[in-house]
């Protein structure tokens, strides 16, 4: 489904991404993790483009996300991408948020673009918040609408980028059960996070980055009971005395 072959980038003369080369298969859930600073955003910020790459090649279910004839907007629509901030629009209700899209690209009715956000809503448990302003929403209501307006496009995979590190602890885990339920229903994630006990539950395979790397990929049982790489040891340690 996504395929990083050869990736780099810099940022001017700093190379943010060194030689990346990994693939994520259709279905799976990958949780990106590693330390400040080594690369994780820019990383998932490539997939859809909101990073350009200097050299190598990144295909998203077969269509290489930086030919130039790709129409990015309608592209970039269609990935499901949730970031730390929320970015609802806040003088339009929670069920205007999530029709938006459907509406103004994929040019839904009014009427099917609401009983689809409707639907979502159930999903992410908000049933009844439709009519509510994002700002009258917890932090953690929020960010399950930010998901729900990400699902509204029917995405061939979702993108996450640490969509909890922003959120008080006691609504981590609403956010973090939603995400869960999106794997179990076989979507395809990408999720940058330091929540371990996701990736020891949830992903399929957790990559480890540090300093623009992919260190080291591998499936969560053996990366955590036995890292590779000294910084990965490091960082695995470093997270358990915090
Ligand atoms: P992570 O998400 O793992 O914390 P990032 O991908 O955000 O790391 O950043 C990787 C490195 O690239 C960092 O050293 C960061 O300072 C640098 N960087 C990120 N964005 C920019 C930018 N727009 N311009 C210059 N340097 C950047
Ligand atoms: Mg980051």
């Amino acid at each position: 489904m996504i395929n990083f072959k050869r990736v780099n980038k810099w940022y001017g003369s700093y190379h943010a991404l060194n030689d990346v080369t990994a693939e994520v298969a259709r279905g799976e859930v990958i949780v990106v993790c590693g330390p400040s600073g080594s690369g994780k955003s820019t990383l998932i910020r490539t997939v859809n483009r909101l990073e350009d790459i200097q050299n190598g090649t990144i295909e998203f279910g077969g269509k290489d996300v930086n030919s130039p004839v790709l129409d990015i907007n309608k592209f970039r629509s269609h990935v499901g991408f949730v970031f730390q901030s929320f970015n609802l629009f806040p003088h339009l209700s929670v069920a205007e948020n999530i029709m938006l899209a459907p509406m103004s690209v994929q040019k839904k009715k009014k009427s099917d673009a609401r009983q689809r956000a409707a639907q979502l809503l159930e999903r992410v448990g908000l049933a009844s918040k439709a009519d509510s302003y994002p700002g009258q929403l917890s932090g953690g209501q929020q960010q399950r609408v930010a998901i729900a307006r990400a699902l509204a496009m029917d995405p061939p995979a979702m993108l996450f980028d640490e969509p909890t590190s922003a959120l008080d602890p006691e609504m981590v885990g609403e956010v973090l059960q939603v995400m869960k339920s999106l794997a179990r229903d076989g979507m395809t994630m990408m999720c940058v996070t330091h929540e371990m006990n996701f990736a020891r539950e949830v992903a399929d395979r957790v990559w480890f980055m540090d300093n623009g790397c992919l260190v080291e990929s591998g499936n969560p049982d053996t990366f955590f009971s036995n890292p590779q790489s000294d910084r990965a040891k490091k960082f695995l340690s470093d997270l358990r005395t915090h």
